[in-house]
């Protein structure tokens, strides 16, 4: 097998949704309960298209720059691609993401909250993205994310304050502890919160993510290989 060439993605992609479809029988739970992002970021349109070509379809980027480089044509010839935003959105990139990502998984601040909502209006009748909240369930100082404790207050305040609706939640645990920890606590403020999309999972973990509950898994360098 050419693990490098577009054999290689195409069997590494079969291969996850193998896993998925595994650890959806492990869990008790029907597939189409669990959706894959392919996390395309880092790699072009060339190791792109085979993925697209073995009829994926939700793709992740996490630089609103790099993804307008190479999915605008993309989506062209594709037009039932779904684009996740997974990383940090800027206030003032936010008009460019709304024109590009269907479904934003880091809104993380009130002020990118009030620009959301800013630029939702401007929309004018075409489709406003789906949004999640990002918490930083570990409360690391260097990672993005609401804290867990002031996750309920945050919910609100986008609700009820900037006429946001929350689809759901987002993670990344920490890099350095079992992940099952941090998947079970999303999971416990999406429920007390009402919601039912839970992104979380990514290559090493995703497995997990299924078992406590994950509707998106994440996943990048298992389907694309190393960055
Ligand atoms: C890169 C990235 C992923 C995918 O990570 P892999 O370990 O390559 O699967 C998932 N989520 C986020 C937020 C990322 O930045």
């Amino acid at each position: 097998m050419d693990v490098t060439g577009e054999n290689g993605v195409s069997e590494r992609l079969a291969q996850v949704r193998g896993r998925i479809a595994q650890a959806c029988r492990d869990a008790g739970r029907a597939e189409a309960t669990v959706q894959l992002i392919a996390v395309s970021k880092t790699f072009d349109a060339e190791h792109i298209l085979p993925v697209l070509a073995a009829g994926q379809r939700l793709f992740g980027e996490n630089r609103v720059q790099e993804a307008k480089g190479k999915w605008p044509s993309l989506k062209e010839r594709h037009p039932d691609v779904e684009l996740h935003l997974i990383g940090p959105l800027q206030s003032n990139k936010v008009r460019e993401a709304l024109a590009l990502f269907d479904v934003i998984h880091t809104l993380d601040r009130p002020s990118l909250a009030e620009a959301l909502s800013r630029e939702i209006a401007r929309l004018e009748g075409r489709p406003a993205p789906r949004l999640l909240v990002q918490v930083n369930t570990g409360e690391e100082p260097q990672k993005a994310g609401i804290a867990p404790g002031a996750a309920d207050a945050f919910l609100d305040a986008c609700r009820e304050e900037h006429g946001l609706t929350i689809e759901g939640l987002m993670c990344i645990p920490p890099a350095d502890e079992p992940a099952a920890a941090h998947f079970a606590l999303l999971g416990r403020i999406a429920a007390r919160n009402g919601l039912k999309t839970l992104s979380m999972g990514m290559s090493g973990d995703f497995e997990t993510a299924i078992l406590l509950g994950a509707t998106h898994v994440r996943v990048g360098s298992a389907i694309f290989g190393g960055r």
